[in-house]
């Protein structure tokens, strides 16, 4: 079908760019009703209006995943105001890579507090109600640097480890009672990702190696995701790990 979410309710975390941000469009132009979750609200404000100009129905959402109360708040929201909450997308994250020896411990706290907790405290305030109603996907953006570990990436490898895990974990206990838990592990995309990256050879080093392939786009992932959900109720992807062609 050309609108297989039609009916179905989406929110995604980090939508206010780059992964989340197509992953929003492309769950909306699927069909779904979607809640973009971030910090940022003129980031939100300027899709949210693209969006409902397509004629999408769009909820914003000011959400920092590192709060557990607005957490809770986001979701509580979407199924009061969009009726329900049938796939929730994990993708709000950051990337502060660097050596462990010399590092600044707040890199740490922030990758550990939004990658992991956030993806904890949004991944608790949604699943009883889809154990509930027998169905509902979440889907969690980890990254290739949750399988394979590097130099200069320990602490974001175990901020992804640690996604990876958790996930299996909840996979093994709801997905009898039908809700579908994925992983989408990411190469290298073009994004704001590696802006915020406070070592500066760290910075530089992913630059480069962001330049010496053809990365892929925010869209590659997103049809990804839409893959993951759009599967008939007894289908679960529960993996999909994907690469630049090139990247090594
Ligand atoms: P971007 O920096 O473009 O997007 C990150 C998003 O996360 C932004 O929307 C940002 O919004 C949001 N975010 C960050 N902190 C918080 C917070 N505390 N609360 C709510 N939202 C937050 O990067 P990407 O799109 O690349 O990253 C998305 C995900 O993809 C991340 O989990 C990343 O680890 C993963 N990934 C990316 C890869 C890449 O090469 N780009 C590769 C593998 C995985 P705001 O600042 O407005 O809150």
């Amino acid at each position: 079908p050309a609108r297989p979410l039609q009916g179905k309710v989406a929110l995604v975390t980090g939508a206010s760019s780059g992964i989340g941000a197509a992953t929003a469009e492309a769950l909306a132009a699927a069909g779904a009703a979607v809640a973009i979750g971030a910090r940022r609200r003129d980031r939100l404000d300027e899709l949210a209006g693209r969006l409902r100009g397509d004629g999408a129905t769009v909820l914003q959402l000011d959400l920092d995943v590192t709060d557990e109360q607005a957490c809770a708040d986001a979701v509580a929201r979407t199924r009061a105001e969009l009726g329900g909450l049938d796939v929730l997308v994990n993708n709000a994250g950051v990337m502060l890579l660097g050596t462990i020896v010399g590092a600044d411990p707040e890199d740490w706290r922030r990758m550990m507090s939004t990658n992991v907790l956030g993806l904890m405290y949004m991944t608790h305030a949604a699943i009883e109600g889809m154990v509930e109603q027998g169905s509902g996907d979440v889907v969690n953006i980890s990254s290739v640097a949750g399988r394979v570990a590097r130099k200069g990436a320990g602490v974001y490898n175990a901020s992804k480890w640690a996604v990876n895990a958790f996930s299996e974990s909840l996979r093994q206990e709801v997905t009898g009672r039908g809700v579908r838990i994925g992983l989408v592990e990411p190469g290298a995309v073009t994004t704001e990702l590696t802006d915020h990256i406070t070592q500066p050879a760290a910075k530089e080093a992913s630059r480069k190696a962001h330049a010496s392939m053809t990365a892929l786009t925010a869209d590659d992932i997103a049809r990804a995701v839409v893959y993951m959900v759009s599967q008939p109720a007894h289908v679960a992807v529960n993996e999909m790990l994907v690469r630049p062609t090139d990247q090594e």
